[in-house]
């Protein structure tokens, strides 16, 4: 008998399921059997039927009993999830104010959410049961990896973190080429040693499979073969529920992978590490906006592990931590293989004659190395041929017709020109004359790699060149292709974009030249400098990495800023210092907390007016709270791209000097956003601690 039918009056358990919609929740369903609670069930909902989780069982339900449906069916294919997991689910849903239901099945593999893998014609027994069915072949024993000598930095670093009980959060401060890896893969093997689990964040998986086989090889001694899942969003559905199951069975130990494994249902963990702590991509752009690096902080205090994160070039967040006493910093001061950091060399381009975007002194210095059977990388975080096509006898410049953003000119490899939108992904063909006055003569505005790498051809015609950025790494192994051409020394002249800057140990590369790094430096955003000195110490690191002569040549207008001073001195701290004053005498996070409510509409003005209406629904609350003193409310103002795809976009900033003055004020407005007169006509987002403004 289905169990809707069911007559279950007389003793009926209650549950409350949380699903994946845009709605509070969660909804009381009734029950004829006993269900814990992380199990998961399929409910109706309205005319639909959903995969839920059973996230409490309350003596009696919220609503009328008799109004209570039925769940139905209870799917028991894995085990319910941990209390420590829910635990934690929950502090993201409140923290990054979601409804529960939206940060626990997005969580979960898409087979495990997906009613028809249970309900439909060829579903079987559901996922897992087919899953398991199938004969995988069993994972083969790796040579065990090479253990290199640890130096003494490196080694009371291990001990350090060896001797730490509980909660204790670790700032590793290392250059690049310090060895910060090798500090993790020891502690990683004393965890293991004591029968705990690990999980170890890294921002990038895809560009580089070789740090995964190094990682596997030194840890599945410990942990046996297979012993360490993978985790990124380049797998397929079937691989992450393969690779998640053997998390939550405690088969697999060690759980490395992008930021989406901060919700791996990993057991019994013992220690968190987050690789690169300060990289953007720790960061949600869409749906549950959570920064994987603050999450792997709070479920280490939940669970009463040390956390170690790792950076050559900390976040001001985490370096204020450190400062402040909440996180221990331990420093590795020098390179581990005990070669130079590299010398780098500010070029101020304002007097100087420049050849198709580069200096007399970057590309005497390429001639050099080259000369010296070097390998040079030119690194411009910019993909296309030009920023924009534009008419010199009228000023036309290509617009897309969506966005309010310039195209960029993109040259086909068969000769064909095209204009992208790098926002929208609308394309044309190049005009053949201008659109407004017909003159013929349309010119390049600006350069991009692509432009970059053809006049290095011709400038260095016996120099094999190459160029790494999207465009050329679009097909599945195609990266790791250029990587495996540029480690064999087939080519000289590697042209990347900040592709190139994560990672890579080129151990021929003698000489980085950086063309067009302050586009970044007067950008609105006061996190622009902190990303752009990350971005250059971390590509400066390609340098001379094994040779110890290595130089970095970076072309600036403006080579007196803080910044570019600072990484000629390789002084991060200095940089830090200076960031934090600007920071603290601007009120500016790590000094307070933010928070960004963003509109979406067809016409900006039904943005700004929603917005405005909001702004007005958070005064009411703070005057009623008593906190106008402790939250500032900003004007609500357009995006600097305001149009994309047709949408305009408009956003408000709220800015508090007490973290839980902000967060009583977003749960209270929250309730009120979507009663709002303007709500109807517009997209909202919530984003805590946003990164980019
Ligand atoms: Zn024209
Ligand atoms: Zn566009």
């Amino acid at each position: 008998m289905p169990l809707s039918d069911a007559k279950t009056d007389d003793h009926p358990y209650w549950v409350r399921v949380v699903v994946d919609l845009p709605l509070q929740g969660p909804f009381d369903y009734r029950s004829d059997e006993e269900i814990s609670v992380g199990t998961r069930v399929i409910v109706p909902f309205g005319r639909r039927k959903l995969v839920g989780m059973v996230v409490d069982c309350p003596q009696v339900p919220a609503h009328d009993p008799d109004q209570v449906r039925a769940i139905e069916s209870v799917l028991r294919d894995v085990e319910p999830m941990e209390d420590s997991w829910l635990r934690f689910a929950r502090f993201a849903a409140d923290y990054y104010q979601r409804p529960l239901g939206e940060v626990i099945l997005p969580a979960l593999p898409q087979p495990l959410r997906r009613v028809s893998d249970y309900q439909g014609k060829r579903s079987g027994a559901g996922p897992v049961a087919r899953l398991d069915k199938r004969r995988v072949a069993a994972a083969q024993p790796l040579e065990p990896g090479f253990a290199p000598a640890l130096n003494q930095a490196q080694q009371a670093a291990v001990d350090a973190v060896g001797a730490a009980t509980g909660f204790a959060p670790t700032l590793l401060f290392g250059v690049t080429g310090s060895g910060k890896t090798e500090v993790y893969l020891h502690a990683a093997q004393q965890v293991l040693a004591q029968g705990r689990n690990i999980l170890m964040l890294v921002p990038e998986i895809n560009l580089t499979p070789q740090f995964e086989r190094a990682l596997r090889a030194r840890l599945e001694p410990a942990t046996g073969p297979g012993g360490v899942a993978v985790m990124h969003s380049g797998l397929s559905d079937g691989e992450r529920l393969r690779a998640w199951l053997r998390v939550r069975r405690g088969e697999a130990r060690v759980v490395l992978g992008t930021r989406l494994a901060i919700f791996a249902p990993v057991v019994n963990v013992g220690l968190i590490v987050v690789d690169e702590e300060h990289d953007p991509s720790y960061k949600q752009q869409d749906g549950l906006r959570y920064s994987a690096r603050d999450l792997a902080v709070w479920r280490a205090r939940d669970l009463g592990v040390p956390v170690i994160l790792g950076s050559a070039t900390p976040s001001l967040e985490s370096w204020v931590n450190a400062e402040r006493g909440h996180y221990r910093r331990l420093d590795l001061t020098d390179r581990a293989r005990d070669v130079e950091m590299p010398t780098v060399r500010l070029v101020d381009t304002r007097r100087l004659p420049m050849e198709n975007g580069m200096s007399p002194q970057l590309l005497e210095a390429m001639r050099r190395r080259l000369d010296n059977n070097e390998q040079v990388l030119v690194y411009l975080n910019r993909r296309g041929y030009a920023p924009a096509l534009h008419c010199a006898s009228c000023g036309w410049v290509s617009q897309c017709p969506r966005c309010t953003a310039y195209t960029v000119l993109h040259r086909g490899q068969f000769g064909g020109h095209q204009l992208h939108c790098h926002h929208c992904g609308y394309q044309r063909r190049v005009p053949p004359a201008c659109p407004d006055c017909g003159d013929q003569d349309l010119q390049p505005m600006g350069r991009g790699t692509q432009r970059i790498e053809e006049h290095l051809a011709e400038l260095f015609p016996q120099a094999r060149v190459a160029r790494i950025d999207a465009d050329t790494t679009r097909l599945k192994g195609s990266a790791q292709a250029l990587f495996d051409r540029v480690h064999a020394h087939e080519i000289d002249i590697l042209v990347g974009t900040q592709m190139v800057a994560k990672g890579h140990d080129f151990a021929n590369l003698g000489l980085v030249g950086v063309l067009n790094a302050d586009a970044m430096l007067f950008s609105q955003d006061f996190r622009a400098p902190e990303r752009l000195f990350a971005q250059l110490m971390q590509v400066s690191g390609r340098a001379g990495r094994h040779t110890g002569h290595g130089e970095v040549i970076v072309q600036t207008g403006y080579p007196e800023q803080t910044v570019y001073q600072a990484l000629a001195r390789h002084d991060f701290a200095g940089f830090a210092r200076h960031a934090m004053r600007e920071r603290e005498a601007a009120s500016l996070p790590p000094y307070s907390h933010q928070a960004l409510l963003t509109a979406e509409s067809r016409e900006l003005p039904e943005a700004l007016a929603f917005l405005q209406q909001a702004r007005a629904s958070a005064e009411d609350v703070l005057q009623r709270e008593g906190t106008h003193e402790l939250v500032s409310l900003y004007d609500p103002v357009p995006f600097r791209i305001v149009r994309v795809a047709h949408v305009c976009r408009a956003q408000l900033l709220v800015e508090a000097t007490q973290r839980s003055a902000l967060h009583t004020l977003l749960r209270r407005w929250l309730a009120d956003l979507n009663a709002l007169p303007e709500a109807r006509r517009v997209r909202w987002q919530l984003e805590v601690d946003p990164l980019e403004i």
